[in-house]
């Protein structure tokens, strides 16, 4: 299979094509999500689809931190929405050229809402493989997958709440993932989770020795590819149905909305000119603490 060419992300199989690897490759920024990441992060899932060989894939993260979140100002993501020749078309069209709250929600839905969903029902058992700071939109990509494995350098943390006076990220799996008062706390103060607790309730399937995660989770990633892939994919509708069916798909997109009314709030306080909280200082924030270690 042809394998484009990435900028933001590295593809390759391994096993006779069984298992598909795919890598975010932006160590230096702590993997920070600009858009171009998430295109080709797109276009790479959609080609590990594509291939029936292909039956289980692992999504990781070159560097010291599987992702910091969303891509607020590198020179990437300034170069890539900046008009000019540079502009990625993505910025010109689905609500681009639309005005206040309108492009936020269409831009959001296609490139952080619509495209999280698009993978969790990937028909592909995937597995996100994770190591140190997992902040915000960086559990977006995590969450998505079906199994999730870390080491004991992982932590996890939506700090939008605190830092951005938002009300969590697009894709609102909160309360599914960490239950109800733990989302709210976590939301609430800006606090993170370690692989520990996150294993303990259940987020994380195996932790790893740090220096082992990247061989153990192929090791995993083998056991699962052994499964028929019939068996694999109903096992996998059975419960994403079951959550479905639960009201996960409706909670997302009601959440979703309000996400959207968080943004367009902010536009209006601030006069249009910022979509989150003006007065925010998140650039100057405080290190994120462990919830579970750190008292009051
Ligand atoms: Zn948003």
């Amino acid at each position: 299979m042809n394998t484009p060419a990435y900028s933001y992300i590295e593809y390759e199989t391994i096993d006779d094509n069984s298992i598909a690897i795919i890598s975010l490759n932006r160590p230096r920024q702590r993997n920070a999500q600009n858009r171009g990441l998430l295109e080709e992060l797109g276009r790479a899932f959609e080609i590990a689809e594509l291939d029936d060989d292909v039956r289980v894939v692992i999504l990781r993260a070159n560097g010291p931190s599987f992702s910091a979140g969303h891509d607020l100002g590198s020179a990437d993501a300034r170069r890539e929405r900046t008009e000019g020749p540079d502009q990625l078309e993505s910025f010109r069209n689905n609500g681009g050229t639309k005005l206040g709250a309108e492009k936020f929600w269409r831009q959001e839905w296609h490139h952080y809402f619509q495209n999280t969903r698009r993978w969790r029902d990937l028909r592909k058992i995937t597995i996100a493989s994770v190591q140190g700071p997992v902040y915000s939109a960086g559990l977006m990509l995590m969450w998505a997958c079906d199994l999730i494995v870390s080491d004991t350098t992982a932590s996890f943390a939506d700090v939008v709440g605190a830092r951005l006076g938002m009300c969590g990220v697009e894709y609102f799996a909160h309360p599914w993932e960490l239950g109800p008062r733990r989302a709210k706390e976590l939301l609430l103060t800006g606090d993170a989770i370690d692989a520990d607790e996150a294993h303990r309730i259940g987020m994380v399937s195996k932790v790893f020795p740090e220096g082992r995660l990247e061989e153990d989770t192929i090791e995993f990633a083998r056991r699962i590819a052994a499964r028929p892939s019939a068996a694999a994919l109903m096992i996998k509708e059975a419960v994403n149905q079951t959550q479905d069916n639960q009201g996960f798909f409706n909670a997302l997109n009601a959440a979703f909305t309000l996400h959207e009314l968080n943004h367009a709030h902010w536009g209006l306080v601030s006069g249009g000119e910022v979509f989150m909280d003006p007065s925010a200082p998140w650039k100057d924030a405080p290190p994120v603490r462990i919830a579970e270690k750190d008292k009051p």
